[in-house]
């Protein structure tokens, strides 16, 4: 008896892990649609410089709208894009969106991009991203690529070098999610990022803890004494928005000036140019 039971528990687990593989393939076959059919969009969330009290730029942030599925997240999707080989045209067309669409916002702002260690892997990833950049005609200034600390484990070296090529074209490079997984402080040391993005986690309960606080204000010292910008991500409410410029962060972002918004939807940033400010000023 024990015996078939044991052969019935077996095939409860046969099937539902061909289920699971079913789901899964199909994920896969319906992101390998995603581009062609028009599923994809990149959105634009507002960063703000603290010091100069005005917006900065946007970061780009890609978007999957399926017609069953509904909105995904891409912390579900990009790392799927990654195992099956799509994320460098994936990653390649969000750049040349993202670029394309900040060489008509007003200069000087800029854009973020974020970076998949895979595409960091490419060995001429510094002079393709030139490439994008002349035909976009986005000066170098104004790019920004994000990358996060589990790319620079998965990058296998050769590392520095590009960062220092980005370096010598002008293109700017960010530590995102700074903080969270295996933060090493070597990092700093052995990569020249021009930002570290503090990861929102910390900045999230500054308003309740003051390890969290001691955590944000160390962060923007540390960068500060290394010659290094900060963000602090995440920033959600006037409370988090005072301490974190206490802190002395260069930037920030989150809900609380705004979300994510479409290419059309982010030029009222532009037709009412004191909208910033009346934002920080309600912030004072
Ligand atoms: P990330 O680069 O750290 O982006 C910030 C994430 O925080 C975004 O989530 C953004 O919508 C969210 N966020 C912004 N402000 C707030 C806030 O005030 N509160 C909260 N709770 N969340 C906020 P999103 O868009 O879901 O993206 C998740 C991650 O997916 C990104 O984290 C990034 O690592 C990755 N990702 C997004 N687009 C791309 C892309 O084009 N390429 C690559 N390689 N990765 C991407
Ligand atoms: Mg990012
Ligand atoms: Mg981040
Ligand atoms: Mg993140």
């Amino acid at each position: 008896r024990a015996k078939a039971e044991g052969r019935r528990t077996w095939r409860f687990f046969e099937s539902s892990m061909a289920a699971e593989l079913q789901a899964r393939l199909a994920m896969e076959a319906d992101l390998r649609e995603a581009l062609p059919l028009n599923q994809l969009e990149v959105v634009y969330q507002p960063i703000f410089g603290l010091q100069t009290n005005r917006l900065a730029g946007f970061e780009a942030l890609l978007r999957w709208r399926h017609p069953v599925r509904g909105r995904v997240s891409p912390a579900e999707f990009i790392p799927i894009m990654e195992e099956i080989g799509l994320i460098e045209t994936v990653g390649r067309w969000v750049l040349e969106q993202a670029t394309r669409e900040a060489a008509t916002w007003p200069a000087p702002l800029k854009v973020a991009v974020n970076l998949s260690p895979l595409q960091f892997r490419a060995a001429d990833i510094a002079s393709s991203m030139l490439h994008v950049l002349r035909e976009s005609g986005l000066a170098p200034q104004r790019l920004e690529l994000e990358i996060t600390e589990s790319a620079l484990l998965q990058a296998d070296g050769g590392v520095a070098e590009v960062l220092q090529a980005f370096r010598s074209t002008g293109i700017r490079t960010s530590l995102d999610d700074f903080g969270t997984r295996y933060s090493s402080l070597s990092y700093l040391l052995s990569f020249p990022f021009d930002k570290i993005k503090i990861d929102q986690a910390f900045v999230r309960e500054m308003a309740t803890r003051p390890d969290c606080v001691a955590i944000v204000n160390s962060v923007a010292h540390l960068a500060n004494q290394l010659g290094m910008a900060t963000t602090a991500e995440g920033v959600e409410t006037a409370e988090q928005l005072r301490r974190v410029r206490e802190a002395g962060c260069t930037e920030a972002q989150g809900y609380f000036f705004g979300p994510p918004e479409s290419a059309t939807e982010l030029r009222r940033w532009f037709d009412e140019p004191s909208r910033s400010e009346r934002i920080l000023q309600a912030a004072l």
